[in-house]
């Protein structure tokens, strides 16, 4: 019986990928609970395949699954959650930024029944423009979703069976898992640490890559964009009413005077900067439509650490 999976995606990760092994082994050994690792490689370029393929030889403790490609982080916590079997699940990055040291806290938690242990981070280390930036975002998601996230609560956090289970009975497509683990509730506690640097190696979250993720993040979840679409376009209507009553009630009070080309050019201009914005808000719900609606896997596997034949993710 397995008590513990944790759950690691890595891409690119082969410069720190032992020493995070090491630093993992070294937490969870006096803990002396039965565990095992299960992780993702999420389609690196780099040697991260032959270096976890080597752990799992030597070690009955680890497994594994590689991606075709890079699918991206959520695909990979995902594989890496189906293939899980403990009875709690720990989701962790490979850099060391999560340090497994918090794991037994975790586990005690856990074992006060709360189903989610969230390890929270601060800031510290953090540029002050990306920090600033990303305190704004979760202050705009909080006031935009129907569902609670925390800011610094990434996805480091131990999940109980159900709570895994309930994550995995969510069909859609397009993951937002900050959003799901929120969603599915259960009682959840948090604690923070101390932020750290990456060991080695680089952030994978350039600019666009986050404004992208945080662009999904507000709209996966529910169809508030369309709302404030609509009232957006009520105002705009009412405002253009008054305007226009007010010009009919001056030109017949003081007849009509110079041509307002400037208003009508800007009237027009801002409007159609509106619709415009509109139209992409309405696409970008069509286009998660047509997504989910194709009901493609949401990963391709090379191989297993069971398999090294070719296969695609089973499709539900
Ligand atoms: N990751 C992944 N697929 C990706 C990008 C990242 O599996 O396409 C993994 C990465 O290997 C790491 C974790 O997700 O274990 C967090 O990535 P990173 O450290 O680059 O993000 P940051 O800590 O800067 O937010
Ligand atoms: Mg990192």
């Amino acid at each position: 019986m397995v008590y513990l999976s944790v759950v690691v995606p890595c891409f690119n990760e082969g410069e720190v990928i032992d020493a995070f092994h090491a630093a993992l082994i070294s937490a969870l050994e006096p803990t002396r609970e039965s565990f095992e690792i299960c992780y993702v490689d999420d389609g690196s370029s780099d040697n991260t395949l032959d270096l976890l393929r080597a752990l799992a030889e030597t070690d009955p403790r680890v497994r594994y699954t590689s991606f075709s490609r890079n699918f991206g982080k959520e695909p990979g916590m995902l594989a890496g959650l189906r293939m899980s079997k403990g009875d709690s699940v720990v989701i962790m990055d490979a850099d060391l930024q999560h340090p497994p040291e918090l794991i037994p806290r975790m586990l005690e938690l856990n074992g006060h029944g709360y189903d989610q242990v969230i390890a929270q981070r601060d800031r510290t280390g953090e540029g002050a423009v990306r920090s600033a930036f990303s305190k704004t975002y979760y202050r705009l998601v909080r006031r935009a979703m129907e569902v609670e996230v925390i800011d610094g609560a990434g996805d480091f956090r131990l999940l109980s069976r159900r709570a895994v289970d309930s994550i995995l009975s969510l069909p859609e497509s397009n993951r937002f898992s900050k959003g799901l683990f929120s969603w599915i509730g259960f009682d959840t506690v948090s604690f923070t640490y101390q932020n750290v640097e990456r060991a080695a190696g680089e952030s994978k979250w350039g600019g666009k890559r986050l404004l992208n993720y945080g662009i999904d993040g507000l709209i996966s979840f529910n169809s508030r964009p369309l709302r404030l679409a609509i009232h957006t376009g009520l105002w705009l209507f009412v405002s253009a009413l008054v305007y226009a009553l007010w010009i009919v009630v001056n030109s017949a009070m003081n007849g009509v005077d110079t041509p307002g080309y400037a208003t009508l050019l800007s009237a027009i201009v801002a409007l159609a900067g509106v619709q415009l914005a509109t139209l992409g808000v309405v696409g970008e719900y069509v286009g998660r439509i047509y997504h989910e609606s194709k009901r493609r896997p949401h990963y391709v596997v090379r191989e297993t650490d069971e398999s090294t034949e070719n296969f695609a993710a089973p499709v539900r």
